[in-house]
């Protein structure tokens, strides 16, 4: 079995002016096909090529270096584009606003706080909303780490992550992280990340 890389759910220019379309098509169609090929051929003949993806990644401590980061970079990008989707944005509503204002206080502090988690995040990495013991917490991971894997500092089950790789958004917003991530929630779907909360719950 090998890995494959799935259309994008929406045309690559579908999140303009927020994310652009150059960017995405790079994004999707050079890095995240990369991560595929590289996962293919790092597993190819060994006991890992007929594991599902999330069990790879959920023993990110006991596979090689290429596996935990392809295989991360492979489901960290899927989750990505599923995250996102042409008018969004806004508030979220109904139970997910309800368990953001309950842990962060309101949807404003969730914003800062997770602006806040992928600008320390030295370097290429991910910023992350999970649910954590039935609760929304905030954490991030370095390189294409992730929250599911063994090995990660703070674990849970994402339901939202923000890629804060140069490569997500130098095209457009060269060095200003900050402004890349401040336009990230005009394209969030919420009702994507509602559904993986009632999930997880
Ligand atoms: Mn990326």
């Amino acid at each position: 079995m090998s890995f494959t890389l799935s259309p994008l759910p929406y045309a690559y220019d579908a999140l303009e002016p927020h994310i652009d379309a150059q960017t995405m098509q790079i994004h999707h169609g050079k890095h995240h096909q990369a991560y595929v090929d590289n996962l293919n051929k790092a597993i190819a003949g060994t006991e890992n090529e007929s594991k599902p993806i999330e069990e790879l990644v959920a023993h990110a401590g006991s596979i090689s270096a290429a596996v935990r980061n392809n295989g991360g970079g492979h489901w960290n990008h899927g989750f990505f584009w599923e995250s996102m989707s042409a008018n969004a944005g806004g508030a979220p509503t109904g139970k997910l606003a309800e368990a953001i204002d309950a842990a962060f206080g309101s949807f404003e502090s969730l914003k800062e706080k997770l602006a806040a988690a992928g600008m320390t995040r030295f370097g290429s990495g991910w910023a992350w909303l999970i649910v954590k013991e039935g609760k929304l917490e905030i954490c991030s991971t370095p390189n294409q780490d992730n929250p599911l894997m063994d090995i990660a500092e703070v674990k849970g089950t994402p339901i939202l992550g923000i890629d804060v790789w140069e490569h997500a958004y130098y095209l457009k917003y060269q060095n200003k992280r900050a402004d890349y991530l401040a336009a990230f929630w005009h394209v969030v779907n919420w009702s994507v990340v509602e559904a993986r909360m009632n999930a997880a719950m």
